[in-house]
Parts: structure tokens; sequence; C-alpha cells
């Protein structure tokens, strides 16, 4: 275990590194999606026995018919396509000195950049201090920066990708064989796995026979899966508890002030997402105890 002379160094340092991974993050929310859409292009049209086009993308960063990836190309200005110069991306900080302005075009950058930065430091602080430099705390690091991607992701796109949802049930398990997660066992977080998606698998196919209609997407089953596979099988009713009525008071929270999106489909990740940091910070039994379902 790393320690320091001073107790709160390791903790600020991780903080540090979390606004660096936020900062990865944005670019990996804004692009995971344009990357799957190029493939299903490209797919689509090798299936259909042509060489895909991928200039004809709409978006931007396709424009010059480069094949996207993380790394490539840098990063622009969505609105001017100005190149963005490393001390205009360093977190938070290059925000504030540019005002939340592109230095060229003078567009407002959305406040949602920092912002994921500073959650990502928030949550990198909070799993350090609280369990030190061991492997427990990196592991939950992981757990934070794939749930806030997959949060992110779902509300823009209604999209929750497999490339995340699926390692995320697979390193819940093996986190959990290698005792790297204290407080639950392997059977535990099996359990926790297979609950989550044949439950709400149930539910999905319960509300289609009933209505005819479509109530989550698949990618919601992987993603309750996956919170089974880190916080065990007893977790799940407090997480999809809290979800719900999170889920319920924002979707007649956005109906009501008419901001729904077309067909009405309010996304269920964000909601399972912030569920499943609440039981990261306080535990899943607190949810429980505020519900009054538990003492
Ligand atoms: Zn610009």
């Amino acid at each position: 275990m790393l320690t320091f002379a001073w107790p709160h160094a390791l903790p600020l340092l991780a903080g540090l590194m979390g606004l660096m991974v936020g900062s990865f993050l944005n670019v990996v929310i804004h692009r995971l999606p344009l990357m799957m859409e190029q493939q299903w292009v490209k797919e689509c049209a090798e299936f259909a026995g042509h060489s895909a086009d991928l200039s004809a993308e709409p978006n931007a960063e396709s424009e010059s018919g480069q094949v996207l990836s993380l790394s490539q190309p840098r990063s622009r200005c969505p609105h001017c396509g100005h190149p963005i110069a490393w001390h205009e991306n360093i977190p938070v900080v290059s925000y504030l000195f540019l005002r939340g302005r592109c230095s060229a075009c003078g567009v407002g950058i959305s406040v949602r950049y920092p912002l994921v930065e500073l959650v990502m430091a928030g949550l990198f602080y909070f799993c350090v201090s609280r369990w030190g430099g061991t492997p427990t705390a990196v592991v939950w690091c992981g757990f934070s920066a794939a749930v806030v991607t997959l949060a992110m992701i779902d509300w823009d796109t209604t999209l929750l990708p497999d490339d995340i949802t699926l390692p995320l049930v697979w390193s819940g398990l093996i986190v959990a064989a290698l005792q790297w997660n204290p407080g639950v066992s392997l059977s535990d977080v099996l359990w926790g796995a297979v609950g989550g998606y044949l439950s709400l698998w149930g539910v999905y196919w319960a509300f289609k026979l009933a209505t005819g209609k479509e109530g989550m997407g698949f990618g919601d089953f992987k993603l309750f899966a996956a919170l089974g596979a880190w916080f065990g099988w007893a977790a799940l009713v407090p997480i999809i508890l809290m979800a719900s009525v999170l889920g319920a008071v924002v979707g007649m929270g956005l109906k009501w002030s008419s901001k729904l999106r077309e067909g009405g489909y309010v996304p269920f990740g964000p909601f399972l997402a912030i569920a499943g940091l609440t039981a990261l910070f306080f535990g899943p039994q607190a949810i429980l105890r505020w519900t009054g379902l538990a003492i």
C-alpha cells in the first residue's frame, strides 16, 4: 500500500489524475457513438456490396473522409473547426481561462466538459481517500470512469455501447475473484450479474407483451448486470428503486417542460449510473434506509 507523509497527498494526486481522465472521457463520450455509427455505415455498405463512403457522414470530424478514432484526428471546435491547442485543452483551467468560449470563433463551449472533469476528479479523490493506494481504489476509479461515460453517452444518444457495458460486467467478476472488492464474495457478484440482467429482461418482455412497446433497451440489462457484478445481488433492489424513482421524476419534469425528445424516450442508463455511484458513496443499504425499507 502506497503512503505519503501528508495524508491528503495521495487523494489529491488521484483527483488531478481524475481531471485528466475526465478530459479523455469527454473525447470518448463525443467520439465513441460517432465511431460506432461509422462502423455501422461501413458494415451496411459492405453487406450491400459496395465500399463505404465515409465522407458522406454529416459530422464535422469525418468531413475529410478520415476514419475516426479516439486519438485521431485532433480535437477541433465543432463550430468553426479551429484545432484545439494543448494549452486550450487543460482540464477546467482552460475552460475558465477561455471563459467558456472558443478562442477562434467565440462560440460557447458546453459547461459539460469541465463538469465531467470535475466529477471524475471528485470520484477519484473519493476512491483513493477511502481505500488508499490499493488495487481496490484503482478498480473503483475505473468503475466510476466507465459508469460516467455510459451515463453521458446514453443521455446523448440513447445507446449504451457493448464496448463498455460488457467489460464492466467481466471486470466486476474478476475484481471479486481477486478479492479486491471488500464486502462481496464471488458468488454475490455472480448472482448480481445474472439477477441484474434477467430482472430487467423480464420487465422488458412483460412491458412489451402488455403494451406492445419497448420500455428500455438491451444496454440497460447489461448495465444493471454490471452494477450487480460490482455491488453484489443484495444491491440490485436499492439500485433499481433509486433509478426508477429518479427516472420517473426527471421524465415527468421533461414532459412538463416539453423538453422530451422525439418519441418521448427517456434513457434509463443515466439513472442506473447515478444510483450506482450513490451506492458507491453511501453503500447500497443507505438507499433502502432513505426509502424507509430498511433500518
Ligand atoms: Zn470555434
